[in-house]
């Protein structure tokens, strides 16, 4: 095995899994749904699998699903592409992340990402021979998460390349605030540097918390500069699909596109048909997948607390933090390993997100895209224990 790939081992979400299959436990570890998506994108998909096709698709993508996914963001969030060159349906979010950072980094180049980051970024900024550069995300007095303005500050240098930037935030919960966003893309603006955006939870932003999904590439002088990535797993519940999409100005969207053609060329030919269904499905379905979710997430949130735990303010996404400290644990990474065994529930623990371990050693991540009976017999062995 090449050396920059030596410090990443088997993915802490095969980890959990197998431990969760071992051991017959309650799996709330890796954040995938317990039921199906749509109806309409299910059949949609048998339909083009009994239409034939099965076949290579076009390099970009199927000319419907990259209507599609313009049409989505222009509804949501008013933002213009053109599907025909600023629109590349990709192997999920991962690839398309992945593919971004080795089309535009050169070895030695800097990214800067928010710690705890999803496991693929640093692996990916690896396999391309560039640095990370993270700025650390923690606590606040008030339940969420914050960052040092100064720190993110003086993560910029002549070396940076790129910020990836996901909001809403795995694993924290966390969605960046209009100021936030304003601060980063002033940064981007100032330095000059590109910005990659992970949205895969853009439909997942819950009403009660700091105001709705702003993509960065709405902000002034941003969508120039901004790759949006995003992916159908989330928010139609079809995480085994990986069919995922990068839009951007032409010249970004075809430089990711020289990558992925060597990477996987396409992907997804009778899933694809069915995913530009599911866009176009009317706003009723993104309001209720939220509510529901937004319900998931309460019900969790209560009963983590019921269970002694000190919980984190969850803002979007699939996921609540929580701290251990009240429940005598001062490791995550043991508490995780322990829990099968101890009372037969599965969670992941934040700490390996962090390259700083100390900021996330007390902090456990609980997904809550589970139906709510099975979030019930979670919390109940969690108390028991
Ligand atoms: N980014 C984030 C923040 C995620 O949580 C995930 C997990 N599904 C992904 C990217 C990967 O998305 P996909 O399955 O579409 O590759
Ligand atoms: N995104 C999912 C999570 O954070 C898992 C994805 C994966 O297993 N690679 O749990």
């Amino acid at each position: 095995l090449v050396h920059r790939m030596r410090p990443f081992g088997t993915t802490i979400f095969a980890e959990m899994s197998a431990l969760a299959t071992r051991t017959g436990a309650v799996n709330l570890g890796q954040g995938f749904p317990d039921t199906d998506g749509p109806a309409e994108m299910l059949a949609a998909a048998a339909a083009a699998l009994a239409d034939g096709h099965n076949q290579y698709p076009p390099g970009p993508g199927i000319p419907a699903l990259r209507s599609a996914v313009a049409d989505h963001q222009r509804r949501f969030w008013g933002l213009d592409y053109e599907p025909d060159g600023e629109v590349l349906i990709t192997a999920g979010a991962t690839e398309a992340i992945a593919a971004a950072i080795l089309a535009l980094c050169e070895p030695g180049d800097e990214v800067i990402c928010f710690e705890p980051y999803y496991d693929s970024y640093a692996a990916s900024v690896a396999l391309a021979g560039a640095v990370r550069r993270p700025v650390t995300l923690r606590p606040t007095d008030d339940g969420g998460f914050g960052f040092d303005p100064d720190e993110l500050r003086a993560a910029f240098g002549p070396r940076t390349r790129l910020v990836l930037l996901n909001s809403p935030h795995n694993p924290t919960g966390k969605v960046f605030t209009a100021g936030e966003l304003a601060l980063i893309a002033g940064l981007c603006r100032e330095h000059d540097v590109y910005a990659v955006t992970d949205e895969v939870y853009e439909h997942l932003v819950f009403t009660d918390a700091s105001g709705p999904h702003i993509p960065l590439a709405t902000l002034p002088g941003m969508r120039e500069r901004t790759l949006r990535v995003s992916s159908a797993g989330k928010t139609f519940s079809c995480t085994g699909w990986k069919i995922g999409w990068a839009s951007g100005p032409r010249a970004l969207v075809s430089a990711v596109l020289r990558v992925k053609q060597f990477l996987t060329f396409v992907n997804g030919a009778p899933l694809q048909p069915a995913v530009a269904v599911a866009l176009a499905l009317p706003d009723s379905y993104f309001e209720e997948f939220r509510a529901g979710l937004q319900a998931r997430r309460d019900r969790l949130t209560a009963g983590l607390a019921d269970a002694g735990f000190a919980v984190l303010r969850s803002e979007g996404t699939y996921f609540v933090t929580a701290d251990i400290t009240a429940l005598g644990g001062d490791d995550g990474v043991e508490f995780c390993r322990s829990l099968p065994a101890r009372c037969g529930v599965v969670a992941v623990p934040t700490q390996v997100f962090y390259d700083d371990a100390d900021a996330g050693r007390r902090l456990v991540r609980f997904a809550f895209c589970k139906r709510p009976e099975v979030l019930d017999e979670a919390v109940r062995r969690l108390r028991a224990s």
